[in-house]
């Protein structure tokens, strides 16, 4: 089944159009081959043969993204993105998520995506060409090395990594871990709590984030922490020990660590929200398609109050989960204040409907939904981590009520019309 995508009529020609062309390759080039484009997810072992198919695959599939123009819309058009606004990205995202796995192939990979922007957000000239460049051209990795074990991710005051001041260096101690894409990084963004006694005052306790090569002396990838069963993956655990990295690899100015954690999760969660709409679009797509087809107990599974439930529910999460995203998009856009709030609301609540529609999707095709024969499974575990990444959902909870509480303490009530 390919994605009913049609022009949507309060959007511009420009946005309308961006999302057509979107739907053209994610139907006609991606859908069709998924299971060649990405055979590692069957599970088995790979044949030299199928890897290097896949992979000439994915080439051919990013030229013909190049040539229609979507390539990298998180970028700005000098460093070869598409230069896209903030909401046309979010309405591009929708569309391009329908098939799992499609960000890679339109040039938006995480972390690196995340990593390119606070680069090019807080970058010197000299860091862009040094780090920023090689990862746009592919000829580098990263992560982002923030997660503790010993602390908790969900209060990042807790965090004790150190970088201390010495001459031209920073001395970098400390134990991560789930800093993604830690096998293949090049160079990590590691979030530290400064000590710079001889520096300016008061510097010593805030945070910043600085770039710390991973082949230097002390960057220690312990591992690859298996994840949902499975034995490995590339969410690693990195101890960081006496690591000297060059003074100038800080990231912007010291105490300005959480403000780019922040940049960077801020949008990205719209971004995953705006994701997670179309991963439910293509698990929706793919209950009805079962629900048509599948005969049981003398007629179609449609016909079944039990699964019509399903389907009218899912409706409802799906439609629920866009519209609360798109109006955070349009808040954040322009500079609303309480976008905020709705950012929060939308992380605990998209994850959540995401989940829902997915376990549903699964039900409704029975054994089927949780083979490698199709991406629910992987799409079951991605909402469920999604609840806890990125800041659990009890976090987002207390700013809500908070928010909401300040301003009726304030002498206003809440304006759900704006
Ligand atoms: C697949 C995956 C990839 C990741 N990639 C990265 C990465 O690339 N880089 C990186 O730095 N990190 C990464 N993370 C880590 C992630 O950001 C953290 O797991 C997350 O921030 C939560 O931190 P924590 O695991 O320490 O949980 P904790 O902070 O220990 O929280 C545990 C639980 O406590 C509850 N809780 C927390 N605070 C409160 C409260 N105030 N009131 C009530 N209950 C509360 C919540 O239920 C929460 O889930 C990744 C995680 C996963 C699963």
């Amino acid at each position: 089944m390919t994605m009913n995508v049609k022009p949507v009529p309060t959007l511009d020609e420009r946005i309308n159009d961006i999302r057509m062309r979107t739907a053209e390759i994610v139907n006609t080039w991606i859908l069709p081959y998924e299971r060649t484009l990405w055979p590692q997810r069957e599970g088995a072992e790979l044949a030299e043969a199928d890897r290097r198919r896949a992979y000439e695959l994915r080439e051919e599939v990013q030229q013909r993204v190049r040539q229609a123009g979507l390539w990298a819309p998180h970028l700005p058009v000098e460093y070869g993105g598409m230069g896209l606004d903030f909401l046309s990205h979010a309405y591009m995202n929708e569309v391009l998520a329908y098939a799992l796995g499609a960000a890679k192939l339109f040039g938006v990979v995480a972390p690196n995506s995340g990593n390119q922007r606070i680069l090019l957000k807080y970058g010197t000239e000299e860091q862009k060409r040094k780090w920023l460049v090689p990862l746009i051209e592919g000829t580098m990795e990263s992560g982002f090395s923030m997660t503790e074990p010993h602390n908790p991710g969900s209060d990042p005051r807790s965090l004790d990594t150190t970088a201390v001041r010495d001459g031209d260096h920073w001395v970098i101690n400390g134990h991560k871990w789930f800093t993604s894409n830690g096998i293949d990084a090049d160079f990590f963004i590691v979030m530290c709590r400064v000590h710079d006694d001889a520096g300016e005052l008061g510097r010593t306790g805030q945070m910043a984030q600085i770039i710390v090569p991973t082949s230097t002396s002390g960057v220690n990838v312990v591992r690859g922490i298996g994840i949902w069963g499975r034995s490995t993956s590339d969410h690693c655990e990195v101890i960081y020990e006496n690591v000297r990295v060059p003074a100038e690899n800080i990231l912007g100015n010291v105490g300005d660590g959480h403000r780019a954690a922040q940049d960077r999760l801020g949008a990205g969660r719209i971004y995953h929200c705006m994701n997670s709409v179309g991963q439910m679009w293509r698990a929706f797509d793919l209950m009805i398609e079962r629900a048509t087809s599948r005969q049981v107990h003398g007629g179609p599974l449609k016909d079944k109050q039990f699964i019509q439930g399903f389907i009218a529910d899912s409706y409802q999460d799906i439609q629920a989960a866009r519209l609360m995203t798109i109006h955070a998009a349009e808040k954040t856009d322009r500079d609303d204040q309480d976008a905020r709030t709705d950012i929060s609301a939308i992380k605990i609540f998209v994850p959540a409907a995401y989940e829902r529609v997915v376990d549903r999707a699964i039900q409704v095709w029975g054994a089927a939904g949780v083979s490698n024969d199709l991406p629910l499974a992987t799409m079951y575990q991605g909402a469920r981590t999604l609840r806890l990444a990125d800041g659990p959902d009890e976090v987002h909870k207390i700013l809500i009520a908070k928010n909401v509480i300040h301003r009726y303490e304030s002498g206003e009530g809440w304006d759900f019309g704006n």
